[in-house]
């Protein structure tokens, strides 16, 4: 299975919505693969289509490394086509950062809970609610198939304080312990 390069910030691709894919072929499913092995290799705990180039609905996670030891664990998780039915409960402010972003991670407020819609790896219908950790993975993913990052939801000081970052990685000079797309 091959690793896909990640794209980085100011990629188009990033900021494009994403298209619901009507049935799980063989090529979606090894696609899926590579998702897993891409995220597992970058160290990722989620990895959303746009971030490796692809317009499909469709993201991946393992929140498990980052869980609680009182929260629940769900293992290798896939939502394709997911819509967000409702948020609920109090927005809590957590670091974040993305493996599209390299190295930049600041506090985004979330609400805790998430009524989810989408299909499993099994192209099953599945309608569940999450908490905590993973519904903030959920929340960040889910943003990526909308073409919308982390950094907008920082206030304008905070984006300048990160300006610097994101220019080098902008221009490709930033090092990274996995591949990312050539700019
Ligand atoms: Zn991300």
């Amino acid at each position: 299975m091959p690793i896909l390069p990640i794209v980085t910030y100011n990629d188009p691709i990033l900021r494009q919505k994403t298209t619901p894919i009507e049935d799980l072929t063989p090529e979606i499913q090894s696609f899926i693969n590579d998702m897993f092995e891409t995220m597992y290799n970058s160290d990722g705990v989620g990895l959303a289509a746009p971030q490796v180039g692809s317009n499909h609905s469709i993201f991946v996670m393992d929140a498990d490394p980052m869980a609680d030891e009182d929260e629940e664990t769900f293992g290798p998780m896939v939502f394709i086509n997911p819509e967000i039915i409702e948020k609920k409960g109090e927005k809590i402010p957590m670091d974040e950062g993305c493996l599209s972003i390299p190295q930049v991670t600041d506090k985004v407020s979330r609400p805790e809970k998430v009524l989810v819609k989408y299909r499993d790896g099994e192209f099953n219908e599945q309608n569940r609610e999450f908490d905590g950790w993973v519904a903030r993975v959920i929340q960040h993913e889910f943003d990526h198939l909308e073409g919308v990052l982390f950094i907008d939801y920082l206030s304008a000081f905070r984006r300048r304080m990160h300006k610097k970052d994101l220019k080098e990685i902008d221009s490709g000079n930033r090092e990274t312990s996995y591949p990312v797309k050539p700019k």
